[in-house]
């Protein structure tokens, strides 16, 4: 290591919204592992503990180096404890037990395959666990107690467990301005989330729409989901109105105007299709009767559902919320809590409120 990284090392920012966190990186090995003690702190409801590894394996993506020994981690941010003791043994022994102890255990299994289902939060999942609930076919036995939303979560997951790819995020992309378009030719469109970042795969993918002119977004939602509908191009979606901006960033729930929705995406050129899959597919045979005009009808499988976000916004708070829905979720938190700590001023999708002037109600 040159004197220059090293120095630059010991002065790894505490924010991760202060350091460059690029998608491919020197740690992956280590990254990992601490990823996997996050999302078994989460699946047992444990924030702190989440918190912590979280932000361990984010100050590693930072590193621009390989760590050699558990030295050079003892003086970087959040890498202390628990932590540094998953460092040396993944240095000295290429594995951490504690985590392959994980990886098999069937609470930290079963959490990951049913939070992996659409509608299914951590809550969800917790009580389906103890009620006996391992697989999919448990599942299925108990549809009628299930939300519209985890329905159709349950009916695409083959689908929608696929990572979307660039190709098909910009076939969306163009499903989503030629069905706005129809109604407000100069609709104003930006795909946000993780694609914005440069990742070339993502869960699924986001879009922020705005205009001028306020009253042209004004029921654009409703329209653009008839229109799909017609379509046949909607298999599932939730509307979410815009609620009076919240002026503090208290929540990670904002109040856009939001359409939470699946879309079968028509393939390309080739088709998707698989037979085997079709076959399997018994819920969806189900669905192509019960909406002939769908993409559905077609006998060989031609499309995909792909989960899509579109948002909202007045022009006024559309740069906070493009800043609020590029993400990564982490990036975001850090941003805020830099905000809010060092700056005193609260920051979420809508604005940035100085928590010192007036009741938080005015904005700078
Ligand atoms: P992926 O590629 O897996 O989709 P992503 O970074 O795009 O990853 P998303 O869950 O799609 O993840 O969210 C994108 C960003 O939008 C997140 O960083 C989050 O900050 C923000 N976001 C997502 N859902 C909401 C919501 N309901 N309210 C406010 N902000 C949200
Ligand atoms: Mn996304
Ligand atoms: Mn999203």
């Amino acid at each position: 290591l040159s004197a220059a990284t090293e120095v630059r090392c010991s002065q790894m920012p505490t924010y991760a919204c202060h350091r460059r966190t690029p998608l491919n990186h020197h740690n992956q090995t280590i990254t990992n592992a601490l990823e996997i003690l996050a999302r078994s702190a989460f699946f047992q409801e444990s924030d702190v503990r989440y918190l912590g590894f979280t932000r361990a394996a984010s100050t590693l993506k930072a590193l621009p180096y390989k760590l050699q020994s558990v030295n050079q981690a003892k003086d970087l941010p959040w890498c202390g404890g628990h932590c540094m003791i998953v460092i040396q043994e993944i240095l000295e022994h290429g594995m951490c037990r504690e985590v392959e102890v994980i990886k098999n255990n069937e609470h930290y299994q079963t959490m990951e395959l049913l939070t992996g289902i659409y509608g299914v939060g951590v809550r969800t999942a917790q009580r389906w666990f103890k009620e006996g609930i391992r697989n999919l076919s448990d599942l299925k036995t108990m549809e009628c107690k299930l939300t519209a939303e985890q329905v159709s979560g349950l009916r695409h997951c083959k689908d929608l467990q696929q990572q979307v790819t660039l190709e098909e995020a910009e076939r969306v992309g163009q499903l989503v301005k030629d069905t706005l378009q129809r109604f407000v030719p100069d609709v104003h469109i930006t795909m946000t989330g993780g694609f914005r970042r440069g990742k070339e795969v993502g869960h699924d993918v986001d879009f922020l729409i705005t205009h001028p002119n306020e009253n042209a977004l004004s029921g654009l939602l409703e329209d653009a989901v008839g229109w799909l509908e017609t379509q046949g191009l909607l298999l599932y979606h939730h509307l979410k109105k815009r609620k009076p901006a919240l002026r503090s960033a208290s929540s990670s729930m904002d109040s856009h105007e939001t359409c939470y929705a699946i879309v079968a995406l028509p393939s390309s050129s080739s088709p998707w299709n698989t037979d085997i899959e079709v076959k399997k597919c018994n819920s969806e045979d189900a669905e192509r009767i019960a909406h002939p005009e769908s993409p559905n009808s077609l006998n060989s499988r031609t499309w995909k559902a792909v989960r899509v976000d579109l948002v909202v916004t007045p022009q006024a708070e559309h740069a906070y919320a493009l800043l609020g829905w590029t993400g990564s979720k982490h990036f975001e938190r850090e941003l805020r809590r830099y905000s809010l700590r060092e700056k005193k001023l609260s920051l979420n999708s809508h604005g940035l409120y100085d928590l010192e002037k007036l009741s938080g109600s005015l904005e700078c």
